[in-house]
């Protein structure tokens, strides 16, 4: 019988989150009658460039930046492009620098992003190795950077695992090259799953890019945001009209850049109680490597290293998408480490960078919280997760 009949557990909060019912309150007017274009001269228009520009202090406010340094975009994938093909082909074009760092555990919008640029525009890539915990180590970076590096993109959490990220460490060291060179390095940081629990003052952090998403912070999907710091070299995506500064075309989503606005005033004021979410988190680690034999965690040890709410499993002789599948068919939704393509199952390009064999790679799964997640739903999970790990190694003899 299905434990949860009529109930999902929701257990993927770093695929995407629900918007805040506060936060659709503050956008449903946009779709209604609020529904100018912020371009448009006249009353309905003006309005809605209130609105924007309204959102935009806001979240200029929560980074410590200038609302002129803060750029709407589509989602947190366009605004790694925009970071890393912006800077990356202005720089190319004033012919001041050829070379970008990267890591290996990268979403696949700085990943791929990067390799093309490599592969089709001429650029040289540089991959920092991370250690076992999925960590970076800031002196490699540092000894990583040539008189021709131009941009270094570093996330600074990952998606997978919730490793932390050295971003402040390593904006200092870059700050303190930049005090010399002749041609400054650019520093970006993909902070989408960063957003709900670290500090986002870019000053601090010594960044000059930022990416952040709205749908991973219980706003709404289909917008994102670049900040860039004031006298970044960048070259737009999208041509066509003026908006963004003439950085990103096309008529503003009015809506879903006031649910942004919304969404980070939320998590920033009312915010999601790290120790809290902690506690739960090591409940479940607990309670999964105590009642499912074979069974580990992948990730950072020490608690400052990474997120509350990621916790990475492998189980042995257990296929991460049939775990999925099955879990799913008990109700709760959970998600695995490895990417579906649609000629292979490839593994997770994060557990193989932190050296982890194939084969348990393929076995993981990966379980993210959220701020309405409950002891219960917790407590349903260990409970149903070894029944079906059982079950899933006798179906496949293992
Ligand atoms: N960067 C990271 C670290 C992510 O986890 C994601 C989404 O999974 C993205 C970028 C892409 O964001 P979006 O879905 O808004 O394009």
């Amino acid at each position: 019988m299905n434990v949860i009949s009529d109930k999902m557990v929701y257990l993927d909060h770093a695929a995407t989150t629900g918007v805040d019912p506060r936060v659709l309150d503050v956008m449903l007017p946009f779709w209604k009658e609020r529904y100018g274009n912020p371009s448009s001269l006249y009353r309905l228009g003006r309005d809605a460039a209130k609105a924007v520009n309204g959102a935009r202090e806001t979240i200029a406010s929560i980074l410590a930046a200038n609302p002129r340094e803060i750029i709407f975009t589509s989602c947190g994938s366009e605004s790694d492009n925009l970071a890393l093909r912006g800077v990356l082909l202005a720089r190319q074009a004033a012919g001041k620098g050829n070379h970008i760092i990267t890591t290996p555990i990268e979403h696949h919008a700085v990943g791929h992003t990067a390799s093309q640029l490599a592969s089709k525009s001429g650029f040289e890539l540089t991959v920092v190795p991370v250690d076992k915990y999925g960590l970076v180590d800031p002196q490699a970076v540092a000894d990583a950077i040539r008189d021709d590096t131009a941009l270094i993109s570093i996330m600074y959490a990952n998606n997978e695992v919730g490793s932390i990220q050295p971003i402040k460490k390593i904006g200092k060291i870059i700050a303190e090259i930049n005090k010399k060179e002749e041609h400054p390095i650019y520093f970006h940081t993909d902070a989408v799953q960063a957003a709900n629990w670290l500090e986002l003052n870019v000053a601090d952090l010594g960044i000059h890019l930022l990416t952040l998403s709205g749908h991973k912070i219980y706003g709404p999907k289909g917008v994102g945001i670049l900040y860039v710091k004031e006298g970044t070299p960048i070259m737009p995506l999208i041509y066509g009209g003026d908006q963004e500064w003439k950085l990103r075309a096309g008529t503003e989503n009015t809506a879903g850049i006031v649910g942004m606005g919304a969404a980070i005033s939320q998590i920033r004021h009312s915010k999601v109680n790290t120790l809290e979410m902690l506690k739960l988190k090591d409940k479940l680690i607990k309670g999964v490597l105590t009642n499912v034999r074979g069974s580990k965690l992948n990730g950072p040890k020490k608690a400052e290293d990474q997120l509350p709410n990621i916790a990475n499993f492998s189980f042995l002789g257990v296929e991460g998408e049939s775990l999925v599948i099955s879990l799913d068919q008990e109700g709760f939704a959970v998600s695995t480490g490895s990417a579906c393509t649609s000629t292979a199952l490839l593994p997770s390009h994060v557990l193989i960078a932190m050296g982890l064999i194939e084969l348990d790679a393929h076995s993981s799964l990966r379980i993210s919280l959220g701020k309405y997640t409950t002891i219960a739903e917790i407590d349903q999970f260990i409970k149903i997760l070894p029944k079906v790990i059982e079950k899933l190694r006798k179906i496949s003899g293992r």
